[in-house]
């Protein structure tokens, strides 16, 4: 097992720089996730740390190595990708026996190996099927297991699972994570899904145009998102935000159609001489709807509901933006219906509207 660490990693592609002094440490024996929209950089830097790519600047160690020019078969890591590029003439057990073959290791090491890595994955009854033969998660699997009987010191993985139907990523999410909690194996794991990310990871690295935005666990960044990207990329729905101005006479924040008087330590909290443009952020969870007006609450016009079975989700207009809240399954709400929203202080969130950097995020005493 081994921690990696990425010092002042760049990678310029002519004019794109798919990653810009990029820094960050993968613990031992931990699921890292690093997540990010499609473009951000994060195979680049999965690649890089593999030896596939060159990046144009810095330093990666694995373990106290430098690996800087070391060729991939030298750096002891097994990848899984998207693809599960299986030998389609192969049985399941030549596919998982692969690399070790060409490793030179011994037939019966092989076979015990093989044996061992096809019961952790619950796969002993298809050894003898050819790929051809096997379901998407079955496939994916065999691909885990061609990069397990390698016993390395990390995995890495690209979209591992984005083949496969939504209910069976759920199922295998949940055995991927078991499966490194048991074999305990250093691993990253790059996925555009921030449901993936959160539910996998020990440790969260969220990614946005070739740099690092936020590292932390994921309950961290969910709670204390540091800007607006993250904020709206690290849950669903995505944070609400609603453009306003601080007014400090009145310690409050202004809408268009709203004033939502904030304590005043929050007030001086977010003030600044440059500018009063702010964003009010608040999540659907944190939002209640009320039929009837009541001072601070924020007032939305109902645009569309969207039944999800326990629950529903609101949809509505505050001037510009579309607002989204929870409410009970059986809300009666009618499209066009005026509403107020209200929430607890602890929930609010503000961001500088010029720089999108978090001025504050409600609940900080709890971090
Ligand atoms: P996705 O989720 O879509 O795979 P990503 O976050 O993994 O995206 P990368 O594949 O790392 O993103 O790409 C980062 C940026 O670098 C993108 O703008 C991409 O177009 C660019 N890029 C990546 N590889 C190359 C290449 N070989 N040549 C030119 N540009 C590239």
């Amino acid at each position: 097992m081994a921690k990696i660490c990425v010092e002042n990693i760049s990678r310029l592609f002519g004019e794109v720089k798919a990653l810009d002094d990029v820094s960050c440490t993968f613990e031992d024996g931990q699921l890292t996730v690093l997540v990010g929209p499609s473009g951000c950089g994060k195979s680049t830097l999965l690649r890089s740390i593999a030896g596939l790519d060159e990046p144009s600047a810095g330093s990666i160690y694995i373990g106290e190595e430098k690996v800087d020019g070391a060729p991939a078969w030298e750096r002891n890591l097994a990848m899984v990708f998207q693809s599960y590029a299986l030998y389609p003439h192969m049985t399941v057990y030549k596919n998982i026996a692969f690399p070790l073959q060409a490793a030179k290791t011994t037939k019966s090491e092989i076979k015990e190996r093989v044996h061992r890595t096809a019961k952790i994955l619950q796969i002993e009854e298809l050894l003898s099927r050819k790929p051809r033969e096997l379901s998407g998660g079955q496939m994916q699997r065999v691909a885990l297991g061609r990069a397990i009987v390698r016993e390395p010191a990390v995995f890495l993985m690209d979209e591992p699972l984005s083949n496969l139907d939504a209910k069976l990523r759920v199922t295998m999410r949940a055995e991927l994570r078991h499966l490194q909690q048991q074999l305990g194996v250093t691993t990253i794991y790059v996925t555009h899904d921030q449901a993936e990310a959160m539910t996998l990871a020990d440790k969260l690295i969220v990614m946005n145009a070739g740099s690092i935005q936020q590292v932390g666990k994921p309950e961290d960044i969910y709670h204390f998102p540091v800007n607006r990207f993250v904020a709206g990329f690290i849950g669903s729905p995505p944070m609400n935000f609603i453009d306003c101005r601080l007014d400090m006479s009145k310690s409050a924040l202004v809408g268009a159609s709203f004033e939502h008087e904030i304590h005043p330590r929050i007030a001086k909290r977010v003030a600044s001489d440059e500018s009063d443009r702010r964003i009010l952020g608040v999540r659907s969870e944190d939002l209640v709807v009320h039929s009837s007006p009541s001072p601070g609450a924020i007032p939305a016009s109902v645009y569309v509901m969207e039944q999800l079975g326990r629950e529903m989700l609101l949809n509505a207009t505050v001037g510009e933006a579309i607002v989204r809240a929870f409410t009970q399954a059986d809300s009666k709400l009618e499209s066009k219906q005026q509403v107020w929203l209200t929430f607890e202080e602890e929930s609010l969130h503000v961001f500088d509207a010029e720089t999108e950097e978090t001025l504050y995020s409600g609940n900080q005493a709890a971090v």
